[in-house]
């Protein structure tokens, strides 16, 4: 094996997440490596909804106005059963810091993040990709391929990828951060356990004709989730969660082409079942769509790995557990995650107590995670509840892309108790 480099932390996963932790890792003074198999950045809108409590974040890491200047500001979500709005919730009644939501494409977070560690002199390790785990008495040993990508292909360019370079890491801490088809999981022994039904989505980037409204509109409808996000640019996102065939779990890898060359799944995406799945399932007016620019198929897994950490390895993100896509749980706890996550680090480091200090951690954002798995037993309706906002107030409070003391506070607009596990600790 060629080239060896250790560090104190060492982050698999350039997402959303391994790039919040490394940043803040970055901003303590912690030395650490970030790897990721993939050429760049997504290139595509997937998590697209930043909340409240991230954006805080964002603004102790210093970059909330570059995430402000390019984000779509939505004040309100309206929550509609299959024909009529249920509910309007505004979060500019809340009086906190930042009163709305911010839609940014997942790719233009990760453009942020990626700049925003440059500044602090960290160069994410494009192209390299983990393939083997050795563990140490006091740390981890990766063996990590170095990529280089090579033209084939003559009429048709396309290319493919080579090992130029085994490389070895040594580090204190690996953070896993390596997404929801985390391998290094799987290496680590850890296996995940099912915590809900799976839940499918069709998932549409289109233009319209009229201007997108400041408000997220969901409808809750024959029990299916159907979504329209308002974007920048006049765009919007519609996500229609369907029953039927398992898609396959690659359908969750992040695309790095911003092209849509060709998509698969014509019945479920081809426009005419686009036009149909409008007409069936969004009671609001979407506008005529001139265009469709992206489309997607994608399964969410409600699921979480049964231990956080394996010796000096421990799971962040997709990798750690996932949830259904309407609420935006994932990307947005997962942020708050890496934050806290990594300035405990930081106080830890060197001492012996590190990684029983880490645990107390993880078993506080699993109890979280557990209490939004199950918000219709965290709640109860008080007698001002609306009938139906009582009866599908589980689903409901999981939709609505907040979390934390905000989610109560927005709950108590439905009138609607929730005590979530922050509150207990209180
Ligand atoms: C098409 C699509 C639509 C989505 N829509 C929504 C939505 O509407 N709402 C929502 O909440 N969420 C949505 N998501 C999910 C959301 O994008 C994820 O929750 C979020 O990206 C998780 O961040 P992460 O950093 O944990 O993992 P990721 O962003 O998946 O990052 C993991 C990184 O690890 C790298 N990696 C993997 N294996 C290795 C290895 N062996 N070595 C080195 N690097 C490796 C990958 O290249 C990747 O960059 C969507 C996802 C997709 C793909």
């Amino acid at each position: 094996m060629f080239g060896k480099k250790n560090s104190d932390v060492l982050i698999v996963g350039a997402g959303p997440i391994g790039m919040v932790a490394a940043l803040t890792l970055a901003q303590s003074g912690v030395r650490a490596n970030i790897i990721d198999k993939a050429g760049k950045t997504c290139a595509r809108s997937n998590a697209l909804v930043i909340n409240p409590a991230s954006l805080e974040a964002f603004n102790r890491l210093g970059f909330v106005d570059r995430i402000l200047d390019q984000s779509f500001r939505v004040e309100q979500v309206v929550i509609y059963d299959e024909s009529q709005i249920r509910e309007t919730i505004r979060l500019s009644d809340l009086g906190i810091a930042y009163p709305y939501l911010a839609i940014l494409p997942q790719s233009v977070l990760e453009d942020i993040l990626e700049s925003e560690l440059s500044k602090e002199g960290v160069s994410i390790l494009w192209n390299h990709r983990a393939t083997h785990i050795n563990h140490m008495i006091n740390g981890i040993e990766l063996e990590v391929d170095r990529l280089v990508e090579r033209s084939i292909g003559y009429a048709v360019a396309h290319s493919e990828k080579l090992v130029d370079k085994t490389l070895s890491f040594t580090t204190k801490l690996m953070l896993v951060a390596d997404g929801y088809n985390s391998l290094l999981r799987k290496w680590l022994r850890i296996d995940t356990n099912t915590v809900g039904e799976t839940r499918q989505f069709a998932v549409f980037e289109v233009e319209t004709d009229s201007y997108p409204e400041k408000e997220i509109r969901i409808s809750l409808g024959n029990g299916l989730e159907t979504v329209q996000y308002p974007m920048v640019g006049g765009m919007s996102r519609l996500n229609f969660q369907f029953e039927g065939a398992e898609l396959p779990s690659e359908y969750r890898n992040k695309d790095t082409i911003p092209v849509q060359t060709h998509f698969e799944q014509e019945e479920l995406l081809g426009d005419k079942h686009l036009h149909e799945l409008i007409e069936d399932r969004c009671p609001w007016d979407t506008g005529y769509i001139n265009r469709v620019i992206w489309r997607t198929a994608v399964p969410f897994e409600l699921r979480k790995a049964n231990i956080l950490r394996e010796g000096h390895a421990l799971l962040l993100g997709d990798a750690a557990r996932s949830f259904g896509p309407t609420g935006m749980a994932s990307v947005n706890l997962g942020i708050q995650e890496a934050e806290k996550l990594a300035y405990s680090v930081k106080d830890g480091l060197g001492q012996s107590e590190l990684l029983t200090q880490l645990d107390r951690l993880l078993e506080d954002f699993e109890l979280k995670w557990d209490a939004i798995y199950q918000l219709g037993n965290h709640s109860r309706p008080f007698e001002m509840a609306e009938t139906w906002t009582a009866a599908n107030r589980e689903r409901l409070l999981q939709s609505l892309p907040v979390n934390g003391v905000t989610l109560e506070r927005l709950a108590s607009q439905l009138f609607i108790h929730l005590v979530m596990p922050e509150m207990v600790d209180a």
